[in-house]
């Protein structure tokens, strides 16, 4: 098993593998790659899947589509929150602070999301 450790990020507790204070990870560690994610099973945020996966000790689940009201993305830049829907309809860009978002997350979207 990995380390894992618990960050906090602009107030909310990010956990995962060597996050950083952007919400960077061992997995994804680019520019752009600044954005946690509350996962459905157990609520808290995590800089990415296989952070999950290594620090938490239950299967991952996803948000329904009728839960796309819920807050379950974090700008590790300016520490906004987003709901599902704002985040799949924010163009890879945080609508609070302007920081540009990895449009490659939008490939594993169905990780996190039942799209
Ligand atoms: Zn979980
Ligand atoms: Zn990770
Ligand atoms: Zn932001």
């Amino acid at each position: 098993m990995p380390e894992t450790e618990r960050v906090d990020v602009h107030g909310h507790t990010v956990s995962g593998v060597d996050v950083g204070p952007e919400t960077r990870c061992a997995h994804y560690d680019a520019e752009r790659d600044v954005v946690a994610l509350r996962l459905a099973c157990c609520g808290d945020f995590y800089s990415c899947f296989r952070c999950h996966d290594a620090a938490a000790d239950h299967d991952r689940e996803r948000w329904s589509q009728d839960e796309y009201d819920v807050d379950a993305v974090l700008c590790g830049v300016c520490g906004a929150t987003l709901t599902v829907a704002e985040y799949l309809d924010c163009d890879s860009t945080c609508p609070d602070c302007g920081a540009a978002f990895n449009p490659g997350c939008a490939d594993h979207h169905d990780l996190y999301f039942e799209v």
